[in-house]
């Protein structure tokens, strides 16, 4: 089955006793026994919901891993993943890696005794000598976010094998219909599915996907241990809005690409960041490791004062923190998101404070770039 049939047909379908064709919402929290222990293979919805369980199934198949978790949000879904660890554990962790990722990690999981260092993961060597005999994980996103740098996932998992550490990445800004992780060698993916996968900016949710049963087992142990997993309702939402990820994938990458390159040819912008162009850095590797470049742009309008008067005069484009949504959003990372990072590692990492992030959505293109025109004019 290809990915396009996949979305549609993948998982399970429907309801087998009625017919129906959309999965059902059970909104129940308990089921009956026959006897003691004896029951359908639902006993309690922490541990198992059906609706949930239709989602589960169906991100497994499309991340092609074993076993598949739906929590309350992405960082509930990682702070499971972190949970696998103990005290005295070492991760790897990429250094721009989403602001939350690495604020759970320095400041809630280290005072569990979880150790981290922080590395270029576009940087093998640095990830290598990075790796202690106590490091257990490698936790990664490619592209990152906002500058879109691109780490070799398949290098990564090489390395991980050779030095018995598991790989987890992030794989949000991609999604399963230009990227998979696992079949790179990965051992864990997840994925905010508050953005691309849920899609209309009305869902915050978390998936997880790993590679082989074993590992399954024990990620089921602790999402059932920690609770934080996904309702029904938004189980249901996200089945519904995954059924046209292929078309807004292609959509959302169309759209990025035209503008990326109408912002190119622009004298009064800095610098124009998108995998899709030819000058990026990652443009041969990401055309290795997926099938698309995505649909964030981040470009540089020269100074924090120009940024402003873009994001006062825009119209399709709601100012706004998050991304992969249907409508367009603009953000300022330097004062939203990567607000919290001092001026002066902005400024190395190349946050600049003109640097505009876009979250391109499926409007028209040409009324994006007209817009846009009149924005930056
Ligand atoms: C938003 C985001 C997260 C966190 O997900 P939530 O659903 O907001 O908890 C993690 N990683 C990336 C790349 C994100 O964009």
């Amino acid at each position: 089955m290809r990915i396009k049939t996949r979305l549609i047909h993948g998982g399970i379908e429907g309801d087998p006793n009625t017919g129906a064709v959309s999965v059902p919402i059970y909104q129940v929290s308990t089921y009956k026994q026959e006897a003691i222990g004896v029951h359908k293979g639902f006993e309690y919805s922490r541990t198992g919901n059906p609706t949930r369980h239709a989602l589960e199934t169906y991100i497994a198949e499309l991340e092609g891993g074993a076993r598949g978790f739906a929590f309350g949000s992405g960082m509930a879904a990682l702070s499971t993943i972190l949970s696998l660890f103990n005290k005295g554990d070492h991760l790897v962790v990429g250094d721009d890696v989403y602001g939350g990722t690495y604020r759970v990690i320095t400041r809630v999981f280290s005072r569990l005794g979880l150790e981290a260092t922080y590395v270029d993961t576009s940087d093998l060597k640095a990830v290598e000598a990075a790796i202690r005999p106590e490091t257990k994980a490698i936790v990664m996103e490619t592209p990152t976010n906002p500058l879109l740098k691109v780490s070799d996932i398949s290098a990564l998992a090489d390395i991980a094998k050779s030095k018995n550490v598991l790989l987890v990445v992030d794989n949000t800004f991609m999604t399963p219909y230009w990227q998979n992780p696992l079949d790179l060698g990965a051992d864990i993916v997840f994925h905010s599915a508050t953005k691309y996968l849920g899609g209309h900016s009305d869902v915050v949710a978390g998936l997880v996907v790993v590679k082989d049963a074993q590992l399954g087992e024990e990620m089921h142990y602790v999402q059932n241990a920690i609770g934080g997993v996904l309702g029904p309702q938004d189980s249901w939402l996200l089945l519904r809005g995954m059924k046209t990820l292929g078309l807004r994938m292609e959509e959302h990458e169309h759209n990025a690409r035209t503008l990326a390159k109408w912002l190119s040819e622009r004298s009064d912008i800095k610098r124009v960041i998108y995998p899709g162009l030819s000058g990026h850095s990652g443009h041969e590797l990401i055309q290795k490791q997926a099938r698309g470049f995505g649909g964030m742009i981040s470009f540089d309008v020269g100074s924090a004062e120009r940024a402003d008067e873009v994001l006062a005069k825009v119209k399709y484009f709601t100012l706004a923190e998050s991304l992969g949504a249907v409508e367009s959003l603009i953000s300022v990372p330097a004062r939203m998101t990567h607000a919290s990072i001092p001026a002066e590692r902005r400024a190395e990492l190349g946050i600049s404070d003109g640097l505009v992030r876009i979250s391109v959505g499926i409007e028209d293109v040409q009324d994006l770039i007209e817009d846009l025109e009149q924005a930056l004019s």
